[in-house]
C-alpha cells in the first residue's frame, strides 16, 4: 500500500472526506512508517492542507480538488440560494464554531457563501440579480 497515492486520491476529489477520515483511522500508523514522523503530524493537524503541501514536497503533479479551508483542512460549507435548504443551514450551523452560529441556526439562512466549520475561512459569494 503506497501512502502517496491514497494521499493524491484524496487531495485530487476521487476520495470523499468521510471515506478519507476511515482510511486515516486505520492506517495513519503506516503513514507515519512510509513517510515519516513530521508528514504524520502535518496531515493529523492541517488534514486536507497537510496531505496537499505533502504532495507538492515530493514533486508530484496534481490538481488539487477545491471546497476545502486552506488553513485547517477541512471540507468547506457552501450555501448556495435555492440550493442549500434551512434544515442543511441549521445543521452546518449547529455543528460549527463559526460566529452568530445560534442566529443562523434560529433563522435557518446564511449569507450565501463557502465556510470552514472552525471558522477560520469565510467566502462571501454575491449573485447578480438578472
Ligand atoms: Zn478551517
Amino acid at each position: 500500500m503506497d501512502s502517496l497515492s491514497i494521499l493524491r486520491d484524496y487531495v485530487e476529489g476521487r476520495m470523499s472526506h468521510p471515506e478519507w477520515l476511515d482510511w486515516w483511522a486505520l492506517h495513519s500508523g503506516d503513514v507515519e512508517a512510509q513517510l515519516g514522523r513530521f508528514a504524520f503530524l502535518k496531515i493529523k493537524k492541517r488534514g486536507f492542507s497537510g496531505a496537499l503541501s505533502i504532495l507538492e514536497e515530493a514533486g508530484v503533479q496534481l490538481v488539487p480538488a477545491s471546497g476545502f479551508c486552506n488553513s485547517c483542512g477541512e471540507p468547506l460549507f457552501k450555501a448556495v440560494p435555492g440550493v442549500t435548504t434551512a434544515e442543511e443551514i441549521r445543521a452546518f450551523a449547529s455543528l460549527s464554531k463559526i460566529g452568530e452560529a445560534d442566529e443562523i441556526v434560529e433563522s435557518g439562512w446564511i449569507h450565501p457563501g463557502e465556510y470552514c466549520p472552525n471558522g477560520c475561512t469565510i467566502v462571501l459569494h454575491s449573485y447578480r440579480r438578472a
